[in-house]
């Protein structure tokens, strides 16, 4: 057989007029445009850890990697039947099965917000959640911008820039328990704005915004008629008296679409399962937006199966018990680490109301060794192998944000190297 494979591979035949090419495999602009600025970040710095002490991370956002935290038992279960039962293995329509919607409507409907099931599209978690509301939204042939909260979560970042539509920054305020500084969002949007972006409760400020705060931002939305995209993937994960208010509850007439999943709550980020909520009082959505989102949500052919099949009983069955504990166990553990950092000169923690993290400012003119947070920081993780996300992951500088996901003595020991660090350094 293989006598008779020609002899000389490299003679080519070429048809008349065409002229050979090299190989030359080119990035789109979507894949050259999409950064992991965490990673960028990260990867920039020089992260060696004291061998003499063990290595603890409190920079990732994943509640499951220390095997402390997990998923309720009904939640696991419903997977386990559902998965045995074998009805779930094929394709559902692309925006969710009416079950599985039926029950996230149901979910979500609380303070006298109602959700049809009509209203629900689930997608492949959160982050995909935000991609298509973003897509359907904004437009980079009309030269559109969205506007996001700064410091906040990168991924509105990198999926606006993928697709070459332009981000604006608005500043939180960290003296007023990270508010959105108005006057600031406002100075942001014009008319090429296509969406603001809200995230409440915040990654990674862990503020929870109050019913005032959250009418002062759907003012400036009327205002302007900038339709909303909130992403509410902490709601309802929030510690001792707040009580978390969805946008939802408080809007009478501003088009939003709000975001969420069962990543964060349930304790389950790698399940993938998200889903985009039509809050939309006035009908602003129905002639092109649902449409559109309908048709996206068939790039990927929809969610999930075996979650989805899941869904209502995840949903029903949880316990009030297993949200409560997860609030008091993170609220325990931000109490901890506040009050040993509180007490460390140079550092201000702030006391999250909820989600899952603590934001520390670093006062690094009391630190004269270090020119900013983020050598500060990479000093920290080579002698005392504690590492945080520096602010730069989130747009600011002179913060680092930690985990408190963590096992507790894990939490307690990271700050109290963070203490005798600072005494180090301080002056
Ligand atoms: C974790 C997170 C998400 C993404 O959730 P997935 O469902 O895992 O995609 C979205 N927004 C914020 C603010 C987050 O912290």
């Amino acid at each position: 057989m293989l006598d008779s494979l020609p002899k000389d591979k490299s003679q080519k035949v070429i048809p008349n007029g065409y002229e050979e090419k090299v190989w030359k495999v080119t990035a789109s602009d979507a894949a050259k445009n999409c950064k992991n600025y965490i990673r960028d970040i990260v990867d920039n710095l020089v992260l060696e850890p004291n061998p003499e002490k063990s290595l603890i991370a409190l920079s990732i956002g994943d509640p499951t990697v220390y095997g402390n935290l997990s998923p309720p038992t009904e939640t696991v279960q419903a997977v386990l039947e559902i998965v045995a039962e074998g009805k779930y293995n094929g394709y559902g329509p692309t925006v969710g099965t009416d079950d599985a919607r039926k029950a996230v409507a149901k979910y979500l409907s609380f303070d006298g917000v109602e959700y049809n099931y009509k209203d629900v599209i689930l997608c492949s978690g959160c982050s995909s959640s935000l991609d298509l509301c973003i897509t359907a939204l904004a437009d980079p042939n009309k030269g559109h911008n969205i506007v996001i909260p700064k410091p906040g979560f990168t991924i509105y970042k990198t999926l606006a820039e993928s697709i070459g539509v332009e981000v604006r920054n608005y500043n939180l305020i960290p003296e007023y328990d990270w508010i959105v500084d108005l006057a600031h969002l406002e100075a942001q949007i014009d008319n090429n704005t296509a969406a603001i972006v809200i995230n409440n409760p915040s990654n990674p400020c862990g503020s929870v915004y109050s019913e005032d705060h959250l009418k002062d931002i759907l003012d400036i939305a009327y205002k302007y008629k900038v339709p909303i995209i909130a992403d509410e993937i902490y709601e309802r994960l929030v510690f001792s008296e707040t009580r978390f208010v969805s946008i939802a509850a408080v809007n009478s007439r501003v088009p939003v679409l709000v975001c969420g999943g069962l990543a964060k709550r349930f304790l389950v980020p790698g399940w993938r399962m998200g889903w985009i909520l039509f809050n939309d009082p006035i009908g602003a959505f129905d002639s092109e937006i649902k449409k559109g989102l309908i048709c996206l949500s068939q790039k990927t052919i929809g969610s999930n199966s075996i979650v989805q099949g899941a869904l209502p009983t995840i949903l029903e069955l949880t316990p009030q018990k297993f949200y409560d504990d997860l609030n008091d166990t993170l609220y325990k553990n931000a109490k901890s680490a506040y009050d040993i950092i509180s007490q460390i000169n140079g550092l201000t923690p702030y006391m999250p109301a909820g989600t899952m993290y603590m934001m520390i400012k670093i006062e690094i003119q009391c630190f004269p060794q270090f020119q900013t947070g983020l050598d500060f920081m990479q000093r920290l993780m080579e002698e005392e192998s504690v590492f945080c996300l520096p602010g730069e992951c989130f747009g600011i500088t002179g913060f680092m944000r930690i985990v408190i996901t963590v096992p507790s003595e894990m939490l307690s020991e990271a700050c109290e190297r963070m203490s005798g660090f600072c005494k180090r350094y301080y002056q």
